[in-house]
């Protein structure tokens, strides 16, 4: 791609660089966010309060003329980077063909070609079907129906810490209680929750074996695998904390649920196309889920999400029992196959493992100066810290907030997550570049430092 096309294509022809014109935000940006305040629910919450003029590479642009660089991705999304030019092309393509006929009424290609796409892509070489949806939520939701219509089984396994959307169901299938299920209740019932691994917070070390003989204890115990339709997990906790579960863990919950004939759900909506140096997580240690379901970075910021599995288990369901009005909308679905062929093409996977290595390699070194790292973790693309108090253990989301604050007012967009809000995340679009990554992680260093 020339400097030219680049620009002609928006995003990535922006400088690449952090700089700053006025406080973070500015003027412009406080005007706007004092409209934004009178019009818009009080409840949708805002991270960091620039409103953003241009995006491209590794950097957001606001309204007051600030280059930010980019530690968030939108929450995982723009892997591809924003406006990437193939994710531009073909949506332009497309937006002026047709923007939407309903492929339950009158089918197009787009869908079928991610549908196709996806099968290639997820984990195992068995036959696969997807059914394309708008939000990850709706694709968790659906991968339940799914599980239920084949197993003809109503109770649903979930673990500690998990995150699986907004949705009623959802909400019953998250873990932490402020912000997403407060005030909320009712929630869906046949939900059950078992332990995770997370090799941190574990009260002795056990291995990822162990960990999941005690999440198979519970769910044996507690609810019957008789009565199980599915097990859903993410295999690493996106919203949780980017918890690593311990080696062999995943593997022998693969090998529980198959004979137990619980449906394996892979919520990869965090983790998938590329994030963790793979193409979606599951392949590092070769697990084979029944279903996957996908979001955020197939699409390059546009809404779809998948669920992709077992051609067998997909077909399960009636016909019309999974759809929706705008489900893999035309123009949503140009702009994964946009993103898609830029991951091929670029080879995205090796540039998260390249990214992950500057960022664990700089957080170790934050780590040796500064007590208050637990933990430093994650795999490819998804890196983040544990911030604790001096007994190495107390989670202390107060800090871990400064040095987030301390990082938004020099320029760095960073987010924290976490079920004690502790946890300080790290996604860069995969299309960083290098050294703005690691002049990022020069703030992060300074930010640690300044709120000691
Ligand atoms: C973000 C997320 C969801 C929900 O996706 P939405 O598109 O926000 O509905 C579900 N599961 C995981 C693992 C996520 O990270």
């Amino acid at each position: 791609m020339t400097d030219a096309a680049d620009h002609a294509a928006g995003g990535p022809g922006l400088p690449q660089e952090r700089r700053l014109v006025t406080e973070i935000p500015g003027p412009v940006s406080r005007a706007k966010f004092a409209r934004r305040q009178e019009h818009v629910a009080a409840g949708v919450g805002t991270t960091l309060p620039v409103f953003v003029e241009a995006a491209g590479g590794g950097v957001l642009v606001d309204a007051d003329g600030n280059s930010l660089i980019d530690l968030a991705s939108g929450i995982a999304v723009t892997s591809v980077g924003n406006s990437a030019p193939a994710v531009v092309e073909r949506v332009s393509e497309q937006v002026a063909a047709f923007t939407h006929t309903c492929f339950m009424v009158t089918p197009y290609d787009g869908y079928v070609d991610v549908a196709e796409k996806l099968g290639e892509l997820t984990p195992g070489t068995h036959a696969k079907k997807s059914a394309l949806l708008n939000s990850g939520a709706e694709a968790v939701e659906n991968a339940v129906k799914i599980a239920r219509a084949f197993t003809g089984r109503q109770a649903v396994a979930v673990v500690d810490h998990a995150y699986h959307g907004r949705t009623n169901l959802t909400m019953a299938m998250t873990a932490k209680n402020m912000p997403y299920k407060h005030s909320f209740g009712p929630f869906a019932g046949e939900v059950y929750r078992a332990p995770m691994s997370y090799p941190f917070r574990e009260p002795a070390p056990i291995t990822g074996e162990q960990a999941a003989e005690r999440t198979i204890d519970v769910l044996e115990k507690q609810v019957g695998a008789a009565n199980l339709s599915c097990l859903v997990i993410e295999p690493i906790l996106g919203e949780g904390g980017f918890v690593v579960p311990a080696d062999g863990f995943l593997p022998r919950l693969r090998e529980w649920t198959e004979q137990s004939g619980i449906v394996l759900v892979a919520d990869e909506i965090q983790t998938g196309f590329c994030r963790t140096g793979d193409w979606f997580a599951c392949d590092h240690e070769g697990v084979v889920p029944d279903l996957v379901t996908t979001a955020k970075g197939i699409a390059g910021g546009f809404p779809l999400a998948a669920v992709t599995g077992r051609a067998e288990i997909m077909d399960a369901v009636h016909v019309g029992g999974l759809g929706g009005t705008y489900g893999g909308n035309p123009v949503a679905c140009a702009a994964a196959l946009g993103a898609i062929e830029t991951m091929q093409k670029n080879d995205l996977a090796a540039a998260a493992r390249r990214l992950g290595e500057v960022m664990t390699r700089r957080l170790g070194e934050i780590r040796e100066e500064h007590a208050c790292v637990g933990d430093v973790r994650g795999r490819g693309a998804m890196v983040a810290v544990e911030i604790v108090g001096t007994d190495g253990h107390s989670p202390e989301p107060v800090r871990a907030g400064r040095i987030s604050a301390h990082c938004h007012q020099q320029g760095v967009v960073t987010l924290t997550c976490g079920t004690y809000g502790n946890v300080l995340r790290f996604l860069p679009p995969l299309v960083m570049p290098e050294p703005l990554l690691e002049e990022a992680f020069d703030v992060v260093a300074e930010a640690f430092a300044a709120t000691a």
